[in-house]
């Protein structure tokens, strides 16, 4: 009975837990699949806990067709097994499942492709990417913009060095009225400043933000009106002129207002998009601009509608130009994969209006007047609101119905603020983002030259530790009393191990990005502390998966189930022995390692 009970649960996939010290098998219960847990989440818990403990074991379902499955299954619980058993060789065996880093797919919370029945996708950035050459045309169009259109002094066209890629990184702000360009962390406060080219003192930095109350932190309604967020990779090009421009009056000591020349670059940027001239030279140079991808593109989308979902296009950009490029990356016949397709929306606001939704002739390019009661796969619309097109799609959740949720839709998008944000807070959808700059970053930190300044971070912060126990070891006595401050020669050491560290942090960040380092950690006191950036904090906040590049998705089953590590949602406590491995290794005492 009981032999043929557990190989009918093994069968669908539960994971079984039972005491190997009783005699009559006692049953205990179901740990991974709560929908066959009928008792409730507390029963669940309690069995769970009870399964860490020594005197259980843990067995894994077997697939009934897939050798490779079960030989990954059995290796698992082996090795679970030998840590419950407190085999001491599990120990030193590392048992993963690894995809290749730059590739992967990172899940803040559990996403499941399967559950979904609707995705989404935005254009720029996302469904195609460009190469870095868009970013020097728009500071080129930008630039004499700013002669030709706003009076600036014809010198700049020549003088300014051109669009640089080291100078800025996504997730920066600008500051109205300094004209600085700055990091923020993941608490609002200024970590790095630039004024035109040069850092700005952070010594200045903390006293020009160090408000009224000490905080460090501008009030809310001070920072709306005087940071201005650059979180999409367009503006990496409107640092850089901004500095640029900044530097150029600086260097020739022409008086300047700060905050009309930020207007006016902001202003020459924009312009750059909306007078169609940045469209219009990307839509003729194709090669020159889009990164040719579409094979895997292709491929990623075949399957999401082989798979039966519904695919959805949202833009920003106007059709002609998205068609362009995606009649480029993926064929005459792209439109065909899409249940709907709508341009020129206006996200952000594209989710929170409730405009109607346009028709545009796909030969002319015009906008129709008809009002629009259906959304069709042959025709493309422009305007509109989310509301209306769930409305007209079917997509709404109804009330009592299980039909449609938020989570039964998946948007993925480049933009945190103008893609994400919304799309999660006000309909419950499951985003992800494109992060370009993960493969950038995952390749710099496997070079030797980062392992080797990452671990030798790992052992001054670790001496640092450590030093500190030996101070109080010595039994510093004064007039016959144990001392428990530290000695100036004590705080000396401290002082030095810190001043190297943040060397080597500063290090470290320079192979990143020469100016800001990381788009996602920062530092506030040139290296001597690292903290999450306010983009890192963003993107945990209303990012549930981000990935470097839309295709890496076809790397992945459409049921695919993506499960949080938990020590991203720990804290520190819980997390430090598993993600510092160099401190683990190196606070093995060696004298009791050679006793074993
Ligand atoms: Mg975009």
């Amino acid at each position: 009975m009981w032999r043929r009970a557990t190989h009918v649960l093994r069968a669908s996939g539960v994971l079984l837990v039972w005491c190997t010290g009783c005699s009559s098998h006692t049953w205990f219960g179901v740990l991974t699949r709560p929908s066959a847990v009928s008792r409730g989440a507390h029963w669940h818990r309690r069995n769970a806990q009870r399964a860490l403990e020594s005197e259980f074991t843990v067995a894994l379902p077997r697939h009934p067709a897939n050798a490779k499955t079960n030989d990954l299954l059995e290796s698992a619980e082996r090795f679970a097994n030998q840590i419950l058993a407190n085999d001491t060789s599990a120990q030193n065996q590392t048992w993963r499942y690894d995809v290749s880093n730059e590739e992967r797919v990172y899940a803040n919370t559990y996403v499941n492709l399967g559950s979904a029945k609707v995705v989404g996708f935005d254009y720029d950035y996302t469904l195609v990417s460009y190469k870095p050459a868009i970013l020097h045309l728009i500071y080129d169009l930008a630039k004499e913009q700013l002669v030709g259109g706003l009076g600036y002094p014809s010198e700049l066209v020549d003088e300014l060095p051109g669009y640089d890629p080291k100078f800025a990184i996504r997730g920066l702000a600008v500051d109205l009225d300094k004209a600085w360009i700055c990091m923020l962390t993941l608490r609002y406060r200024v970590s790095i400043a630039f004024y035109g080219r040069e850092r700005v003192d952070p010594k200045v930095v903390a006293r020009t933000y160090r408000s009224e109350t000490g905080s460090g932190i501008l009030p809310p309604e001070e920072r709306k009106k005087r940071l201005k967020p650059l979180n999409d990779l367009f503006s990496t090009a409107e640092a850089c002129l901004l500095a640029d421009v900044v530097q150029w009056f600086r260097d020739r000591d022409i008086p300047f207002d700060t905050r009309s020349v930020v207007t006016d670059v902001l202003a020459a940027i924009t312009q750059a998009h909306v007078s169609g001239k940045l469209h219009r030279t990307v839509s003729e140079n194709l090669e020159n601009y889009i990164e040719p991808d579409g094979q895997h593109l292709l491929q990623f989308l075949d399957r999401l509608r082989a798979a039966g979902k519904k695919l959805m296009l949202v833009s920003n950009s106007p059709f002609w130009f998205v068609n362009k490029g995606m009649v480029h990356v993926c064929g005459e016949d792209w439109r065909n994969r899409f249940d709907v397709v709508v341009v020129s929306a206006g996200k952000p606001s594209f989710y929170t209006g409730n405009r109607p939704f346009r028709e545009v002739s796909t030969n002319t390019g015009r906008i129709k007047f008809k009002p629009i009661t259906a959304l069709s796969p042959d025709e493309v619309y422009c305007q509109g609101s989310m509301a209306e097109l769930l409305h007209l799609m079917g997509w709404e959740s109804h009330k009592g119905s299980a039909d449609f949720d938020g989570s039964s839709i998946i948007y993925i998008g480049d933009s945190l603020f103008a893609d994400l944000v919304d799309a999660r807070r006000l309909y419950g959808w499951t985003t992800g983002a494109i992060i370009r700059e993960v493969s950038h970053e995952i390749t710099v930190q496997k070079s030797l030259k980062w392992q080797r300044a990452w671990k030798v971070l790992q052992v001054l912060t670790l001496c640092a530790r450590e030093c500190q126990k030996t101070f109080i070891d010595e039994k510093h006595v004064d007039n016959g009393e144990q001392r428990t401050s530290y000695s100036t020669a004590d705080t000396e050491i401290l002082d030095k191990l810190e001043d190297l560290a943040a060397d080597w942090r500063s290090h470290l960040d320079g192979l990143l990005n020469p100016n800001f380092g990381s788009i996602f950690r920062t530092s506030r006191d040139n290296g001597k502390t690292a903290q999450p950036s306010l983009f890192a904090r963003c993107m945990q906040r209303h990012v549930d998966f981000y990935t470097s590049k839309v295709e890496n998705l076809r790397l992945y089953s459409t049921d695919h189930r993506f499960y949080p590590a938990d020590y991203s949602i720990g804290v520190l406590h819980e997390v430090l022995h598993l993600t510092d491995p160099v401190s683990e290794a190196l606070s093995r005492d060696p004298r009791s390692t050679e006793a074993n």
